[in-house]
C-alpha cells in the first residue's frame, strides 16, 4: 500500500494546469465550460488525502497494455476499427465513448476487458448489466457517428488469475481457457438512446442538485456491487454456518422440525457492497458509505 499524502495543491494544479484541454471546451449561451468540471472539483477537494492500493494499478497497466497490443495489431487492417471515440449530443451535452475494436465486415463490436475469473463466471451466470449498457452505447454512438448498425456484442475477457490446476480441479464453471469470449445483448435503437437519455438526465439533474444544495445522488446497490443478503442457520458450539439460505422463510423452514432445533438460530447477514468495500477510490470520504459502516 502506498499513500500519496505528500501531494499538495499546487503540485497537483502544475499538474493539471500544463494538460492542454482547450478541444474539450463546450458553450452554452455566453458561458464556456468543461462539463466535467464540477466533478473534478469535488474530486480536487480531497486528492491530496485520497490513498491508492498501488497493487490494484498493476491490473490497469495490464489492461492498458492489451489495449496498445490491440492497437498495434490492427495498425494495418482496414476492416477493423480500433480505440475510435466517438462523440454525440444528447441533452445539449457531448457525450462520447471508445471503442476497443469493430469488426466493420462482420458488423461485431468488441470490448477486450482484463478480469478476474470470478467475474467472468458471474456475468456468464447472471449476465453484467454493466458490460451490456457500455457496449449498447458504443453500438448508439456507432451508429450515430457513421449511420451503419452493429449487429453483434462481444466482451473478450481475459483472466488475469486463471489457473490450468484449478480449472483442472473445479471443472464446473471454472472457464477452459484464460479468454472467454461473453455475447451481450444487442438493444434496439430505441432502447440504447432511452438508456443514454435516461443517464443523462440523472447527471444533468445530480450536477444542478450538487450546486444547489451542495449534494451528492446516493450510489444504488447495482452501482454499489451490492451481494444479497443472506440467512445463516447457526448452531451453538460450531462456528461456521449449518446452512446459508437466501430468505428468513427458508431458513425457518430448514430449522422446523430439525433434530437440534433448540440448539439452532437464524441471523441475517447483510449482503456487502463490494465496491464500496474494496475498489471505490473515494470511499474513505462517502457519507453514503461510511453511515452505513457505522
Ligand atoms: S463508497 Fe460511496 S461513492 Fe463509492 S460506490 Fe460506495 S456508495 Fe458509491
Amino acid at each position: 500500500m502506498a499513500d500519496n499524502k505528500e501531494l499538495t495543491y499546487k503540485e497537483v494544479w502544475d499538474n493539471l494546469s500544463k494538460i492542454d484541454c482547450s478541444d474539450k471546451v463546450e458553450k452554452k449561451m455566453n458561458l464556456s465550460y468543461l462539463s466535467w468540471a464540477w466533478a473534478w472539483g469535488v474530486l480536487q477537494e480531497h486528492y491530496d488525502k485520497l490513498t491508492i492500493d498501488v497493487s490494484d494499478e498493476i491490473w490497469k497497466l495490464l489492461g492498458q497494455s492489451v489495449h496498445t497490443i490491440l492497437e498495434r495489431a490492427n495498425e494495418n487492417n482496414e476492416d477493423t476499427i480500433t480505440e475510435q471515440r466517438m462523440f454525440a449530443t444528447v441533452k445539449d451535452w457531448t457525450i462520447s465513448g471508445q471503442t476497443d475494436s469493430i469488426d466493420v465486415k462482420s458488423k461485431t463490436l468488441k470490448d477486450y476487458k482484463v478480469t478476474s475469473v470470478w467475474s467472468i463466471v458471474s456475468a456468464l451466470k447472471e449476465g453484467k448489466a454493466e458490460w451490456e449498457q457500455q457496449l449498447n452505447i458504443y453500438a448508439y454512438l456507432y451508429t450515430k457517428n457513421t449511420g451503419k448498425t452493429i449487429d453483434q456484442l462481444n466482451i473478450i475477457a481475459i483472466a488475469r488469475d486463471w489457473n490450468k490446476n484449478q480449472y483442472l480441479r473445479s471443472g464446473g464453471d471454472y472457464p477452459p481457457s484464460p479468454i472467454t469470449v461473453l455475447n451481450i445483448d444487442l438493444w434496439s435503437d430505441e432502447e440504447q438512446e432511452a438508456f443514454i437519455n435516461q443517464r443523462v438526465s440523472i447527471h444533468q439533474e445530480a450536477e444542478v442538485d450538487y450546486l444547489i444544495n451542495d449534494k451528492l445522488p446516493l450510489c444504488t446497490d447495482a452501482e454499489r456491487w451490492r451481494r444479497k443478503d443472506t440467512y445463516r442457520v447457526e448452531k451453538k458450539g460450531r462456528k461456521s454456518a449449518v446452512r446459508v439460505l437466501d430468505t428468513q422463510e427458508e431458513a425457518d423452514k430448514y430449522m422446523d422440525g430439525h433434530k437440534d432445533s433448540k440448539l439452532l438460530k437464524v441471523v441475517e447477514a447483510k449482503g456487502e457492497c463490494v465496491r464500496c468495500a474494496n475498489y471505490c477510490d473515494v470511499a474513505e470520504f462517502c457519507n453514503q458509505y461510511n453511515e452505513e459502516s457505522k
